[in-house]
């Protein structure tokens, strides 16, 4: 199953009629396709998305749970503790936005991913029971973060980045451009994505899909922000006519219910990247509320029916649905 691209960049200056082409280049990192564009070509360009590849290519290769390379590899098989510092920063944060969320958010959540199926192409719905007993033994309680090292305080607690990494991801790649000297870029790593700069001259332009269609729902501009989705269309199976999707709720150990899509907006994709995954869990009323909480960071959630709502501070700010089937 493979993460369809639900952001889609509508940069007219860049993609017809401009006389000097971007630099761009697509990979498929993350399980999903990764691109960055650059606008007005340049050989120190060519350099830096490079370089931005090759270090979202050390994080997917660090964090990626599921090959030996990993540290977490271990971690999850037999509980070898991980000193791995960038891990144990990223650990640090988790926990801290999964205590901030109330436990909405969850890296420990991996066993249960694991019984759902959503790591195999069968993902299917798992016994009442096993999932009672699996989420009694999983939490971020389990996870022992001391001295340098991070450590599974059970034999349950296993680790899952995939709500927060691709978002790390973007800013280091972020991170790396600017470095190089780049001032305007987009960087999209699936629909998780930061528009640095501008777009000759304008800010960029960005498209949010329906979650039910292939339309878009919203157009806006941004230059200097993160912008990161997750959606229940993501990774899904239908079952007796019920929709099963990758976003657990940790209470429950079912899919989150009554939202389509969340959409944070904000200076760093990878807080962006975990509260959109925490909303999603949270819902239309206590997500909404927990966005209007922190500072810098803005929601446009779609609930179950449609209906699109935007916290406070984009109200006016970006334009309207232009046409969600209501
Ligand atoms: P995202 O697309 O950012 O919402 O992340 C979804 C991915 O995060 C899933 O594929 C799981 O790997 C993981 N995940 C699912 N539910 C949660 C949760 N409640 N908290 C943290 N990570 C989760
Ligand atoms: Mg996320």
């Amino acid at each position: 199953m493979k993460k369809s691209i639900f952001i889609i960049i509508i940069s007219i200056m860049v993609f017809s009629g401009c006389s000097v082409k971007p630099v761009e280049e697509t990979r498929f990192l993350f399980d999903t396709y990764c691109r960055i564009v650059v606008p007005g070509a340049q050989d120190r360009a060519k350099i830096a998305v490079g370089m931005a590849f090759k270090r979202l290519q050390e994080i997917e290769d660090k964090f990626n749970v599921h090959s030996e390379k990993s540290p977490l590899f271990g971690f999850n098989k037999t509980g070898l503790p991980v000193k791995d510092t960038e891990i144990i920063e990223i650990a640090e944060l988790s926990d801290k936005i999964s205590k901030e969320s109330g436990g909405a958010f969850d890296i420990t959540l991996y066993p249960l991913s694991g019984l759902w199926g959503f790591y195999s192409d069968s993902p299917a719905v798992p016994a009442g029971s096993a999932i009672k007993k699996c989420i009694d033994n999983v939490g971020h309680n389990g996870l022992i973060i001391s001295n340098g090292n991070l450590r599974a305080g059970n034999r349950a607690c296993k680790v899952d980045f995939g709500g927060i990494i691709k978002g790390y991801a973007v800013d280091e790649a972020v991170r790396v451009m600017k470095d190089t000297g780049i001032g305007a870029a987009l960087i999209d790593l699936g629909g998780d994505l930061y528009a640095m700069g501008k777009n000759k001259s304008k800010p960029w332009k960005i498209g949010l899909r329906d979650p039910r269609g292939e339309g878009l729902i919203s157009i806006f501009e941004l230059s200097g922000n993160a912008v990161v989705t997750s959606g229940d269309y993501e990774r899904f199976f239908i079952e007796k006519g019920e929709r099963y999707h990758h976003i657990l709720d940790p209470r429950t150990g079912y899919p989150a219910k009554g939202l389509q899509s969340v959409t944070i907006i904000g200076a760093q994709a990878v807080y962006a990247d975990a509260w959109a995954t925490a909303v999603f869990v949270l819902g239309r009323k206590k997500g909404l509320e927990a966005i209007e909480k922190l500072k810098g960071y803005e929601a446009i959630i779609i609930d179950s029916e449609g209906e699109v709502i935007f916290s406070s501070g984009l109200n006016g700010k970006i334009s309207k649905p232009v046409n969600v089937k209501r």
